[in-house]
Protein backbone atom coordinates (compact mmCIF):
# COMPACT_ATOMS: atom_id res chain seq x y z
CA UNK A 1 0.00 0.00 0.00
CA UNK A 2 1.19 3.59 -1.16
CA UNK A 3 0.98 5.48 2.02
CA UNK A 4 -0.62 9.19 0.91
CA UNK A 5 0.70 12.60 1.06
CA UNK A 6 -0.55 15.75 1.72
CA UNK A 7 0.66 18.51 -0.86
CA UNK A 8 -0.12 22.21 -0.02
CA UNK A 9 -1.23 24.21 -3.66
CA UNK A 10 1.45 27.29 -3.02
CA UNK A 11 -0.44 29.63 -4.38
CA UNK A 12 -4.04 28.87 -2.63
CA UNK A 13 -2.39 26.76 0.48
CA UNK A 14 -5.04 24.18 -0.18
CA UNK A 15 -4.24 20.63 0.80
CA UNK A 16 -4.78 17.95 -1.39
CA UNK A 17 -4.90 14.47 -0.58
CA UNK A 18 -2.37 12.56 -3.08
CA UNK A 19 -3.95 8.96 -2.65
CA UNK A 20 -2.84 6.68 -5.48
CA UNK A 21 -4.02 3.80 -3.83
CA UNK A 22 -7.55 4.67 -4.16
CA UNK A 23 -8.67 3.59 -8.45
CA UNK A 24 -6.25 4.80 -10.61
CA UNK A 25 -8.98 6.28 -13.22
CA UNK A 26 -12.12 8.13 -11.47
CA UNK A 27 -15.43 8.41 -12.21
CA UNK A 28 -15.93 3.88 -12.83
CA UNK A 29 -19.35 5.02 -14.70
CA UNK A 30 -19.42 7.67 -16.53
CA UNK A 31 -23.45 9.28 -17.16
CA UNK A 32 -24.12 8.70 -20.86
CA UNK A 33 -23.79 11.56 -22.80
CA UNK A 34 -26.69 13.35 -23.79
CA UNK A 35 -27.78 13.20 -27.14
CA UNK A 36 -27.74 17.26 -27.88
CA UNK A 37 -29.81 19.04 -30.38
CA UNK A 38 -29.01 17.91 -33.88
CA UNK A 39 -28.25 19.95 -36.36
CA UNK A 40 -31.24 20.94 -37.93
CA UNK A 41 -32.54 21.99 -34.57
CA UNK A 42 -29.07 23.88 -33.50
CA UNK A 43 -29.34 27.77 -32.87
CA UNK A 44 -25.88 28.10 -33.54
CA UNK A 45 -25.41 26.66 -36.28
CA UNK A 46 -24.99 28.76 -40.07
CA UNK A 47 -27.88 29.47 -41.40
CA UNK A 48 -29.93 29.48 -37.65
CA UNK A 49 -28.52 33.48 -36.87
CA UNK A 50 -31.81 34.82 -35.77
CA UNK A 51 -32.74 32.01 -33.45
CA UNK A 52 -29.81 32.88 -30.85
CA UNK A 53 -30.14 36.17 -29.07
CA UNK A 54 -28.74 39.39 -30.92
CA UNK A 55 -24.97 39.15 -31.86
CA UNK A 56 -22.52 40.87 -29.98
CA UNK A 57 -19.41 40.60 -31.77
CA UNK A 58 -18.29 38.20 -35.22
CA UNK A 59 -15.56 37.08 -37.05
CA UNK A 60 -17.10 37.44 -40.26
CA UNK A 61 -16.34 37.46 -44.36
CA UNK A 62 -15.81 41.06 -45.77
CA UNK A 63 -19.30 42.04 -46.56
CA UNK A 64 -21.61 40.07 -44.71
CA UNK A 65 -23.94 41.29 -42.77
CA UNK A 66 -24.21 41.10 -38.94
CA UNK A 67 -26.86 37.62 -37.82
CA UNK A 68 -26.20 36.54 -41.18
CA UNK A 69 -24.13 33.32 -42.01
CA UNK A 70 -20.68 34.03 -42.99
CA UNK A 71 -18.77 33.92 -39.86
CA UNK A 72 -16.16 31.75 -38.48
CA UNK A 73 -16.38 33.35 -34.42
CA UNK A 74 -19.62 34.39 -33.50
CA UNK A 75 -20.94 35.91 -29.91
CA UNK A 76 -24.30 36.18 -29.04
CA UNK A 77 -26.18 37.12 -26.17
CA UNK A 78 -27.21 33.73 -23.70
CA UNK A 79 -30.94 33.20 -23.88
CA UNK A 80 -31.05 32.11 -20.50
CA UNK A 81 -28.80 33.77 -18.94
CA UNK A 82 -27.52 33.64 -15.23
CA UNK A 83 -26.51 37.33 -14.93
CA UNK A 84 -28.58 40.25 -16.29
CA UNK A 85 -27.28 42.98 -17.99
CA UNK A 86 -29.56 45.60 -17.30
CA UNK A 87 -30.04 47.60 -14.35
CA UNK A 88 -28.13 48.98 -11.25
CA UNK A 89 -26.96 46.63 -8.34
CA UNK A 90 -29.24 47.55 -5.69
CA UNK A 91 -27.14 46.43 -2.69
CA UNK A 92 -29.60 45.56 0.58
CA UNK A 93 -28.90 44.20 3.80
CA UNK A 94 -31.82 42.13 6.04
CA UNK A 95 -29.98 42.60 9.13
CA UNK A 96 -26.38 40.83 8.69
CA UNK A 97 -27.54 39.34 5.61
CA UNK A 98 -26.55 40.85 1.92
CA UNK A 99 -27.73 40.75 -1.24
CA UNK A 100 -27.38 42.32 -4.60
CA UNK A 101 -29.13 42.12 -8.28
CA UNK A 102 -27.55 39.23 -10.43
CA UNK A 103 -26.34 41.60 -12.94
CA UNK A 104 -23.77 40.81 -15.35
CA UNK A 105 -22.67 39.74 -18.90
CA UNK A 106 -23.57 36.45 -19.76
CA UNK A 107 -22.64 36.18 -23.65
CA UNK A 108 -22.19 32.83 -25.46
CA UNK A 109 -19.12 32.26 -28.15
CA UNK A 110 -19.97 30.19 -30.54
CA UNK A 111 -16.30 28.57 -31.49
CA UNK A 112 -16.60 27.43 -35.29
CA UNK A 113 -19.83 27.00 -37.83
CA UNK A 114 -18.96 23.82 -37.54
CA UNK A 115 -21.74 21.75 -35.54
CA UNK A 116 -19.74 18.18 -35.14
CA UNK A 117 -15.64 19.55 -34.59
CA UNK A 118 -14.39 18.69 -31.84
CA UNK A 119 -11.38 21.46 -30.05
CA UNK A 120 -8.49 18.76 -31.07
CA UNK A 121 -9.46 19.13 -34.61
CA UNK A 122 -9.39 22.89 -34.83
CA UNK A 123 -7.17 24.19 -36.99
CA UNK A 124 -4.78 26.11 -35.02
CA UNK A 125 -5.79 29.61 -36.54
CA UNK A 126 -9.40 28.59 -35.72
CA UNK A 127 -8.12 28.17 -31.64
CA UNK A 128 -6.43 31.75 -32.07
CA UNK A 129 -9.58 33.25 -33.80
CA UNK A 130 -11.51 31.92 -30.50
CA UNK A 131 -8.88 33.34 -28.35
CA UNK A 132 -8.40 36.25 -29.68
CA UNK A 133 -12.69 37.13 -29.89
CA UNK A 134 -12.49 35.98 -26.26
CA UNK A 135 -9.77 38.58 -25.46
CA UNK A 136 -12.12 40.87 -27.50
CA UNK A 137 -14.55 40.29 -24.87
CA UNK A 138 -12.87 40.74 -21.72
CA UNK A 139 -11.38 44.02 -22.83
CA UNK A 140 -14.87 45.30 -23.99
CA UNK A 141 -16.96 43.99 -20.65
CA UNK A 142 -14.01 45.55 -18.56
CA UNK A 143 -15.21 49.00 -20.29
CA UNK A 144 -18.54 48.57 -17.86
CA UNK A 145 -17.96 50.12 -13.94
CA UNK A 146 -20.21 47.37 -12.42
CA UNK A 147 -18.72 44.54 -13.54
CA UNK A 148 -15.73 43.15 -11.02
CA UNK A 149 -14.69 39.98 -13.05
CA UNK A 150 -14.28 38.73 -16.56
CA UNK A 151 -14.23 34.83 -17.04
CA UNK A 152 -14.15 32.85 -19.85
CA UNK A 153 -15.41 29.14 -19.24
CA UNK A 154 -15.91 26.07 -21.65
CA UNK A 155 -17.56 23.43 -20.65
CA UNK A 156 -17.79 19.88 -22.87
CA UNK A 157 -19.63 17.09 -22.70
CA UNK A 158 -21.46 17.45 -19.40
CA UNK A 159 -24.24 16.03 -18.33
CA UNK A 160 -26.88 18.04 -19.06
CA UNK A 161 -25.60 19.93 -21.54
CA UNK A 162 -28.29 20.64 -24.30
CA UNK A 163 -26.02 22.25 -26.97
CA UNK A 164 -23.29 19.74 -28.60
CA UNK A 165 -22.31 22.84 -31.21
CA UNK A 166 -18.79 23.64 -30.27
CA UNK A 167 -19.27 26.99 -27.89
CA UNK A 168 -18.20 28.45 -24.14
CA UNK A 169 -19.32 31.33 -22.16
CA UNK A 170 -18.30 34.86 -21.54
CA UNK A 171 -19.47 35.86 -17.98
CA UNK A 172 -19.04 39.67 -16.47
CA UNK A 173 -19.84 39.49 -13.25
CA UNK A 174 -20.18 42.42 -9.55
CA UNK A 175 -18.20 40.57 -7.82
CA UNK A 176 -14.96 38.50 -7.51
CA UNK A 177 -15.47 34.73 -7.77
CA UNK A 178 -14.36 33.28 -4.73
CA UNK A 179 -11.68 30.78 -6.78
CA UNK A 180 -10.31 34.13 -7.83
CA UNK A 181 -10.73 35.71 -4.91
CA UNK A 182 -8.78 32.58 -3.12
CA UNK A 183 -6.26 32.61 -6.15
CA UNK A 184 -5.41 36.55 -5.35
CA UNK A 185 -4.86 36.07 -1.99
CA UNK A 186 -2.01 33.63 -2.16
CA UNK A 187 -0.75 36.10 -4.88
CA UNK A 188 -0.56 38.69 -2.43
CA UNK A 189 0.71 36.86 0.52
CA UNK A 190 3.53 35.43 -1.38
CA UNK A 191 4.39 38.42 -2.91
CA UNK A 192 4.53 40.32 -0.06
CA UNK A 193 6.46 37.75 1.93
CA UNK A 194 8.94 36.81 -1.17
CA UNK A 195 8.48 40.36 -3.47
CA UNK A 196 8.04 37.49 -6.52
CA UNK A 197 5.13 36.29 -8.39
CA UNK A 198 4.32 32.64 -7.34
CA UNK A 199 3.27 31.37 -10.63
CA UNK A 200 6.57 32.93 -12.47
CA UNK A 201 8.44 31.00 -9.89
CA UNK A 202 5.88 27.95 -10.41
CA UNK A 203 6.77 28.35 -14.24
CA UNK A 204 10.55 28.47 -13.40
CA UNK A 205 10.29 25.36 -11.07
CA UNK A 206 8.15 23.66 -13.39
CA UNK A 207 10.95 24.15 -16.03
CA UNK A 208 14.01 22.54 -14.17
CA UNK A 209 11.83 19.89 -13.01
CA UNK A 210 10.48 18.54 -15.61
CA UNK A 211 8.50 15.69 -14.02
CA UNK A 212 4.99 17.24 -14.59
CA UNK A 213 5.69 18.93 -17.64
CA UNK A 214 3.28 18.10 -20.68
CA UNK A 215 4.90 20.57 -22.91
CA UNK A 216 5.98 23.78 -24.06
CA UNK A 217 5.84 26.78 -26.91
CA UNK A 218 8.53 29.33 -26.34
CA UNK A 219 6.15 31.31 -24.54
CA UNK A 220 3.52 29.37 -22.97
CA UNK A 221 4.09 26.37 -20.72
CA UNK A 222 1.51 23.44 -20.04
CA UNK A 223 1.74 21.39 -17.05
CA UNK A 224 0.12 19.34 -13.76
CA UNK A 225 0.11 21.33 -10.60
CA UNK A 226 1.90 19.97 -7.66
CA UNK A 227 -1.40 20.13 -5.86
CA UNK A 228 -3.54 19.25 -8.66
CA UNK A 229 -7.29 18.88 -7.06
CA UNK A 230 -8.02 16.79 -9.68
CA UNK A 231 -6.56 13.50 -11.90
CA UNK A 232 -5.37 14.91 -15.04
CA UNK A 233 -5.80 18.28 -14.37
CA UNK A 234 -3.54 20.51 -16.21
CA UNK A 235 -2.64 24.58 -16.51
CA UNK A 236 -1.25 26.51 -19.94
CA UNK A 237 0.79 29.65 -17.94
CA UNK A 238 2.33 32.14 -19.90
CA UNK A 239 5.85 31.91 -19.43
CA UNK A 240 6.64 35.98 -18.73
CA UNK A 241 4.54 37.57 -16.23
CA UNK A 242 1.11 38.90 -17.34
CA UNK A 243 -1.86 39.90 -15.14
CA UNK A 244 -4.61 40.41 -17.69
CA UNK A 245 -5.17 38.16 -20.39
CA UNK A 246 -6.76 41.62 -22.27
CA UNK A 247 -3.42 42.78 -22.30
CA UNK A 248 -1.82 39.57 -23.82
CA UNK A 249 0.17 39.70 -27.20
CA UNK A 250 -1.13 38.03 -30.69
CA UNK A 251 2.45 36.20 -30.38
CA UNK A 252 1.43 34.57 -26.92
CA UNK A 253 -2.12 33.76 -28.35
CA UNK A 254 -0.54 31.79 -30.88
CA UNK A 255 1.92 29.76 -29.12
CA UNK A 256 -1.55 28.94 -26.13
CA UNK A 257 -3.50 27.92 -29.66
CA UNK A 258 -0.67 25.96 -30.32
CA UNK A 259 -0.33 24.08 -27.01
CA UNK A 260 -3.78 23.87 -26.09
CA UNK A 261 -4.72 21.71 -29.68
CA UNK A 262 -1.47 19.48 -28.77
CA UNK A 263 -2.97 19.01 -25.15
CA UNK A 264 -6.22 18.38 -26.16
CA UNK A 265 -4.90 16.11 -28.64
CA UNK A 266 -3.42 14.34 -25.83
CA UNK A 267 -6.30 14.51 -23.39
CA UNK A 268 -8.56 12.65 -26.44
CA UNK A 269 -5.96 9.90 -26.45
CA UNK A 270 -5.64 9.05 -23.32
CA UNK A 271 -8.69 9.80 -21.88
CA UNK A 272 -11.02 9.20 -24.82
CA UNK A 273 -13.15 11.92 -25.58
CA UNK A 274 -13.87 12.56 -22.11
CA UNK A 275 -15.91 15.91 -20.93
CA UNK A 276 -13.59 18.56 -19.47
CA UNK A 277 -14.44 22.24 -18.22
CA UNK A 278 -12.02 24.84 -19.56
CA UNK A 279 -11.34 28.26 -17.49
CA UNK A 280 -9.56 31.20 -18.24
CA UNK A 281 -8.52 33.05 -15.06
CA UNK A 282 -7.54 36.49 -15.20
CA UNK A 283 -6.98 39.32 -13.01
CA UNK A 284 -10.18 41.06 -11.09
CA UNK A 285 -11.44 44.63 -12.86
CA UNK A 286 -10.85 47.54 -10.82
CA UNK A 287 -7.66 48.92 -8.75
CA UNK A 288 -5.16 46.25 -9.41
CA UNK A 289 -1.67 46.21 -8.62
CA UNK A 290 -0.15 44.21 -11.66
CA UNK A 291 2.17 41.85 -9.75
CA UNK A 292 -0.72 40.33 -8.07
CA UNK A 293 -2.05 38.10 -10.48
CA UNK A 294 -0.70 36.22 -13.46
CA UNK A 295 -3.09 34.90 -16.06
CA UNK A 296 -3.47 30.88 -17.03
CA UNK A 297 -5.69 28.55 -18.56
CA UNK A 298 -6.88 25.54 -16.13
CA UNK A 299 -8.05 22.46 -17.99
CA UNK A 300 -10.02 19.62 -15.99
CA UNK A 301 -11.02 16.49 -17.56
CA UNK A 302 -13.76 14.45 -16.36
CA UNK A 303 -14.76 16.27 -13.81
CA UNK A 304 -15.94 15.02 -10.98
CA UNK A 305 -19.19 15.32 -8.93
CA UNK A 306 -17.69 15.73 -5.49
CA UNK A 307 -18.64 12.34 -3.36
CA UNK A 308 -18.22 10.92 -0.67
CA UNK A 309 -15.57 12.71 2.12
CA UNK A 310 -15.07 15.43 -0.67
CA UNK A 311 -18.73 16.47 -0.11
CA UNK A 312 -19.23 17.08 3.04
CA UNK A 313 -15.29 18.03 4.37
CA UNK A 314 -14.47 20.07 1.22
CA UNK A 315 -11.38 18.31 1.42
CA UNK A 316 -10.17 17.19 -2.00
CA UNK A 317 -8.95 13.46 -2.42
CA UNK A 318 -6.63 13.10 -5.56
CA UNK A 319 -5.81 9.33 -7.38
CA UNK A 320 -3.65 10.78 -9.90
CA UNK A 321 -0.59 11.81 -8.80
CA UNK A 322 0.29 14.87 -11.27
CA UNK A 323 3.91 13.00 -12.18
CA UNK A 324 2.26 9.58 -13.34
CA UNK A 325 -0.93 12.42 -14.87
CA UNK A 326 2.27 14.05 -17.10
CA UNK A 327 4.07 11.50 -17.54
CA UNK A 328 1.13 9.63 -19.43
CA UNK A 329 0.20 12.77 -21.30
CA UNK A 330 3.42 12.90 -22.50
CA UNK A 331 3.29 9.66 -24.15
CA UNK A 332 -0.24 10.67 -25.78
CA UNK A 333 1.05 13.56 -26.96
CA UNK A 334 4.05 12.25 -29.02
ZN1 LIG B 1 -24.93 23.46 -34.57
ZN1 LIG C 1 3.97 35.99 -12.72
ZN1 LIG D 1 -6.78 29.81 -11.48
Amino acid sequence: MIQPRLRKDPITQRWVVMSPDRADLPSPGLPPRPAGLPAEACPFCPGHETQTGPEIHAEREAGTPPNAAGWSVRVVADRYPIFRIEGGLEKSAEGMYDSMNAVGAHEILVETPDHQRHWADLEVAQLERILRVSQQRSRDLRNDARFRHVIWVKNYGLPGSVFHHPHSHVMASAFVPRAIEEELKGFRDYARWKERCVLCDIVKQEQRDGRRLLGREERVLAFTPFASCFPYEFWLVPVSHGHDFGATSPAVLRDLARLLQRSLRGVQRLLQDPPFTLALHSCPLGDFSPDEYHWHVEVVPQPPHLLGPERGTGILINPVPPESAAERYRDAMA
